[in-house]
């Protein structure tokens, strides 16, 4: 079985995927891209707990999420309401700006570009979104097939020796050959589910890990028996 495939079955036996541990996954539920996106921006440098707290906040002032609603607060009651996720006042100075920039549907509008590359090169342009965020709402909200990478899944595919020590690009390329595009979404889900329970930064538990008979960190750290 192909690497990508063997990887995914392990994880999805190991794992459920529980929507409330992923923000911008709960927030695509909504069909709403700009809600998305706007997740996405906070959730940058928090947890996800952080982030569902600053959106319950956010949504018990707006009806909707829309550019249209987040343009009508301002911006110190906007920096308040975000201030659990951290960053809080950078973060509401992008998305007042992002609002700016996508009212009249133009969200709509990017992700409807014709390649995955348009889609992405657009979304980047946007004030406080980098390759990371652009990935994580396309894959979330488009047909399109990309893998975002995190802290996580960049540790951890260090780790189990499939991508080097490489930037986000070359990480995310690796993953995109390795993975099938129909589980792009799902191996990103579950690494990140992976890197934060066994691959932990510190202490990782590679005895208990599924993946640890695949895993260079953990053939070079076991003890000879
Ligand atoms: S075996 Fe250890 S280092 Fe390798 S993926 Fe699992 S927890 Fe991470």
């Amino acid at each position: 079985m192909k690497l990508g495939k063997e990887i995914v079955r392990r994880l999805m036996r190991e794992f459920k995927i529980d929507e409330d541990e992923f923000v911008s996954l709960k927030a695509s539920r909504s069909g709403n891209p700009f809600e998305v996106l706007v997740t996405t921006i906070i959730s940058q440098n928090t947890s996800d707990k952080n982030t569902a707290l600053a959106i319950r906040r956010l949504k018990s002032e707006v009806k909707n999420i829309k550019p249209e609603e987040i343009s009508k607060i301002p911006l110190g009651e906007l920096e308040e309401i975000l201030r659990p996720a951290g960053l809080y006042r950078q973060k509401a100075r992008v998305i007042k700006e992002v609002a700016s920039i996508l009212s009249d549907g133009r969200l709509d509008s990017i992700l409807s570009l014709p390649t995955l590359e348009e889609i992405r090169n657009a979304l980047m342009k946007l004030p406080g979104v980098g390759p990371k965020t652009a990935d994580v709402v396309i894959s979330m909200t488009t047909e399109k097939r990309t893998i975002a990478i995190d802290r996580h899944i960049a540790r951890v595919v260090r780790r189990l020796g499939i991508a080097e020590s490489g930037g986000y690009e070359e990480i995310r390329s690796r993953l995109m050959e390795i993975f099938e595009p129909e589980d792009y979404l799902k191996a990103h889900l579950l690494l990140i589910k992976l890197g934060r329970t066994y691959c932990r930064a510190r202490n990782p538990r590679c005895e208990d890990c599924p993946l640890k008979d695949l895993c260079r960190f953990s053939k070079a750290t076991s003890s000879p028996a």
